[in-house]
């Protein structure tokens, strides 16, 4: 027997495999389409990474041209080469001395004459050896400043020769200058970062050697094989010391560097290793060096390919979403109709012909299940006849049985009847009884009157609500004891009524007692009648209504006095509300968990949502709040959620960038400030405000990498200013006399004082644009703190300040990056020995904690007012007292170091201060250290 496969399995089945099918065709082909254009684009990013370094590489040689020309330019250096005394030659030797300690990257600094005799060295080693062979010697002992790197004769040790010829007045060449610079001054700008990490770049000189490299194994390796030729030069010429050079197979390179005309990349396939890469090529401005940078174009692609994968499966993933979807809908439009019309079926079997199908599906099914629904109903009619035959002769019978029943009930129920008569009678006395008791001793008085008004019966109230005993009333005229004080119409109203008419009648009223007191009384008279219809008494009954009278005066005034304060407070209202809905910031309020409650128009803009959407549901679970790094924020980080916990205002931080999430999923950068209601010492919710700050944002991101421009192009001059400013210093342009030299001094401080401001914008830049990288190590926070202490003590020994150190000795090692964390150091020890008089007090602490290292810097120096303390994070700001007593400050320092201990370690800074009395620094950095960055700066 063949195996049966429901319709439920089989449609599955198909949808599967042809879903399947196509989705498998479709990624595969999406993938292979991205992988194309994703690596191309990775590769663009290579070669424009290639440019930068270019740049970078030029401004470093421009700076030791300049460097190398200002000291070839020194009269001290023209001097000495005219007459070579043995006075000039340890003077300039103690000159060279000084650079050479002060700028740790130049290795040597030394003075030849025509002839290549070394006459001058700050390696002493060199003195007397002649390197009239060299090649920047004989560029320069023509006239021309050259650099060149190689390996030194001498000291066996690879640097960059700057070579400078030192002239007379009239141009003739006395001698050479030469700056040595180490291979590290090169190499760190241009071989940190992620186009370093992932690519092979390799300085190469004109001879087409490697002279750096970040892959250690290409270092004074040629690109192409050596001629014969050219092995003799460079033996000849002593470049590299005698060592081997071996070819390394980039004559495709060598090619582009022999006919460069500008920067060219070169695709080729690599046989050895069977990798594609490509070859960018950037020549080093007019510097006889280029920059290769050899991209991976293979790890690109797997990388890109990995992406595509991704890609693929989400469209793989999405078609099984289909899939399910259509089984869903077969299900519906098929399975189930089927399904119900068997049940009917099955139901019609079984007898019960009151079964019928409601399918509305409007196609064949609702046909079907119509026409089986007709035959049950034509089956049902027959069945229906054959029963009403049956149930007719069934009640024939039932009736003739009933007759016989009801004659025996009746004689029992007259026998009944006459029991309960006597009972009823006996019940009648004994009401009456009780009737009588409860009429007099009713709260509302009740009088009984003969037709003519006569009163015959009146209960124990009337002599408590008139005042008039029983006895006086009775055979007395109802109308002459109350004294009638209406009006007259309102008694013949009540006579017409109640004698006329013959009705009830009711009213209120005000009557008199006794003692002539007036009273509000409700009162009804009803005329009670024979069955002729003649009247034969009145009963009346009255309630003093005057307390509750009272108190309904009291209410309609207070009613009023209400009415108008609403209309007050609804206008009010009104203007609130316009209010509201016309500022242009967002404006939310939420309840104490954080439930939107209230929502401007503004505020709906800019999120994209309707009101309907937003009102009554968590704030959070609306509008999510991403950080930085687009990352959202964990619960209880956000304002609102800080401002319910704490009940203080909360906002979102200055300078990080936060942003919105709008409904179709775009974002935008917003800046919020929450603040909480509280009644009677609770939080009852929150009133939010926010705007959308994408323009500010976009004028800060300008103006950050303005300032970084700006402050890159003014080191070189600065640089220059310096230079100069210290030859004039030590006289080498002729003895200064004393108002020269405190003119030059101040411009000496006032360009120092550029500098430091100038690398501080830079770094502040660096941070805003969050491009400077994190390398930590394990480090000592004691001995970087020494360090510092060492730089300042010619300010801590002017101000003879007393200063205590005290190191926790469990402090250990701890992973920092050693120039930033000195940065902070730096920043902190300089502000209180600064800040804080002659003869005072700096303290210096570090404590390891349990998860933390606390840094703490106090001093007793002069304080922060109490006014400024909110503001002494912020860019460029100075304390009053601080401007006044120093004017040199940039209020840039505390800026970076908060911002260096939040963003690489999440620590923490903060401190106490009085004026007059001192301050303390606490910075806390968690023992995890700081976090590893990858990124194109460093911060200086
Ligand atoms: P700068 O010191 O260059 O002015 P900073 O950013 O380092 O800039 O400091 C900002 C301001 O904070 C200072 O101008 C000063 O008003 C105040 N300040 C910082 N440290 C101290 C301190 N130890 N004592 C008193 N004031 C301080």
């Amino acid at each position: 027997m063949r195996k049966r496969l429901s319709l439920g399995t089989k449609i599955p089945l198909v949808i599967f495999a042809l879903g399947l099918f196509f989705s498998l065709v479709i990624s595969a082909g999406t993938a292979f389409f991205f992988q194309e254009i994703l690596t191309d684009d990775l590769v663009e990013q290579s070669v424009l990474g290639a440019e930068d370094k270019s740049e970078t590489l030029v401004r470093n040689f421009e700076h030791y041209d300049l460097f190398s020309a200002m000291l070839g330019t020194r009269t001290r250096v023209v001097e000495y080469l005219v007459d070579q005394s043995e006075e000039r030659r340890a003077e300039l030797q103690g000159i060279f001395d000084k650079y050479a300690a002060k700028y740790p990257e130049v290795l040597s600094i030394y003075l030849m004459d025509t002839t290549g005799y070394t006459h001058i060295s700050t390696d002493r080693s060199f003195l007397g050896k002649n390197y009239g062979f060299r090649e920047y010697f004989k560029k320069a002992v023509v006239g021309t400043p050259d650099v060149d790197a190689i390996v030194g004769v001498t000291s066996g040790e690879f640097g960059y020769y700057f070579s400078y010829p030192v002239q007379s007045l009239d141009g003739t060449v006395l001698g050479v200058l030469v700056i040595k610079i180490s291979q590290d001054s090169f190499t760190d700008p241009i071989f940190h970062g992620w186009l370093a990490k992932d690519n092979t770049l390799m300085l190469v000189d004109e001879r087409g050697v490697v002279v750096s490299s970040n892959r250690s194994d290409r270092f004074l390796q040629s690109l192409s094989p050596l001629s014969e030729a050219e092995k003799h030069a460079f033996s000849e010429g002593q470049y590299y010391a005698g060592l081997e050079i071996q070819p390394l197979q980039y004559v495709l390179v060598q090619d582009a560097i022999d006919q460069y005309a500008g920067p060219t990349s070169v695709r080729f396939y690599d046989e050895e290793d069977g990798e594609t890469e490509e070859l960018a090529i950037e020549k080093i401005s007019d510097y006889p060096f280029y920059l290769v940078v050899e991209i991976n174009v293979d790890r690109l692609k797997g990388i890109a390919f990995d992406l595509s994968l991704a890609i693929g499966a989400f469209v793989i993933a999405i078609s099984l979403l289909m899939m399910v979807l259509a089984y869903r809908l077969v299900g519906h439009f098929l399975l189930r109709p089927l399904k119900q019309i068997f049940e009917v079926v099955r139901r019609i079997t079984k007898g019960d012909f009151s079964a019928r199908s409601d399918i509305r599906t409007n196609n064949e099914f609702e046909d079907l299940g119509r026409a089986l629904n007709s035959m049950s109903a034509t089956i049902e009619g027959y069945y229906d006849d054959l029963n009403k035959q049956v149930e007719q002769r069934t009640s024939e019978l039932r009736i003739k049985n009933k007759e016989v029943e009801e004659q025996q009930k009746a004689i029992v129920n007259v026998l009944q009847d006459v029991q309960l008569e006597k009972d009823k009678v006996l019940g009648l006395a004994s009401d009456l009884e009780k009737f009588k008791l409860a009429v007099d001793n009713a709260s509302d008085h009740i009088v009984i009157t003969d037709p003519e008004g006569m009163v015959l019966y009146g209960n124990k109230a009337v002599e408590k609500i008139t005042g008039y005993s029983l006895q006086e009333a009775f055979g007395k005229k109802a109308g002459i004891l109350w004294k009638k004080p209406m009006p007259l119409e309102f008694y013949q109203r009540l006579w017409n009524t109640i004698r006329v008419k013959k009705t009830v009648f009711s009213s209120e009223l005000t009557n008199k007692r006794k003692n002539g007191e007036l009273y509000d009384a409700e009162v009804s008279i009803s005329p009670i009648l024979d069955g002729n219809g003649n009247i034969k008494f009145f009963l009346g009954i009255e309630r003093d209504i005057s307390e509750r009278k009272t108190a309904e005066k009291k209410i309609r005034s207070a009613l009023a006095e209400t009415e108008e304060k609403s209309q007050k407070l609804e206008a009010e209202n009104a203007k609130d509300e316009a209010l509201f809905a016309n500022i242009g910031d967002g404006i939310v309020s939420t309840d104490n968990q954080g439930k939107i409650m209230m929502v401007n128009d503004s505020a709906l803009r800019m999120i994209g949502f309707s009101r309907d959407e937003v009102m009554g549901r968590p704030f959070a679970s609306v509008i999510r709040l991403l950080d930085e790094q687009r990352k959202p924020f964990a619960e209880g980080e956000r304002p609102l959620d800080k401002a319910l916990s704490t009940g203080m205002t909360a906002r979102t931080q200055s300078g990080r960038a936060q942003y919105y999430v709008r409904k179709d999923s775009t974002m935008f950068p917003v800046s919020v400030i929450v603040t909480p209601f509280v009644l009677k010492k609770k939080i009852i919710g929150v009133i939010e405000v926010f705007r959308d700050v994408t323009f500010e944002t976009q004028v800060d991101r300008m103006k950050t990498e303005f300032v970084s421009l700006a402050s890159h192009q003014l080191r070189t001059p600065l640089s220059a200013i310096n230079w100069y400013a210290e030859m004039l210093l030590s006289g080498d342009a002729g003895k200064l006399n004393p108002e020269q030299k405190k003119f030059i001094d101040i411009i000496y401080a006032g360009n120092q004082r550029m500098v430091d401001l100038v690398n501080s914008l830079l770094n502040v830049s660096r941070i805003e644009m969050g491009v400077f990288a994190v390398d930590p190590e394990p480090s000592s926070i004691k001995e970087i703190s020494e360090t510092v202490f060492d730089e300042l003590q010619p300010q801590i020994t002017e101000k003879n300040l007393k200063i205590t150190r005290k190191y926790d000795p469990a402090l250990g090692e701890i992973n920092l990056d050693p120039k930033l964390f000195r940065i902070v150091v730096q920043n902190l020890l300089t502000n209180a020995v600064k800040y804080t008089a002659e003869k005072g007090t700096v303290v210096l602490t570090v404590t390891r904690r349990k998860d933390d290292v606390l840094l703490s810097i106090s001093d007793n120096g002069y304080g922060i007012p109490k006014k400024d303390q909110d503001k002494i994070f912020t860019k460029m700001f100075r304390a009053e007292n601080a401007r006044e007593k120093d004017t040199t400050g940039t209020g840039l320092g505390l800026y970076i170091v908060k911002s260096i201990v939040e963003q690489t370690a999440d620590g923490k800074i903060w401190f106490e201060s009085e004026e007059n009395k001192g301050t303390t620094f606490n910075v806390t950095i968690p023992l995890a250290g700081m976090k590893k960055k990858e990124g194109s700066k460093a911060l200086s």
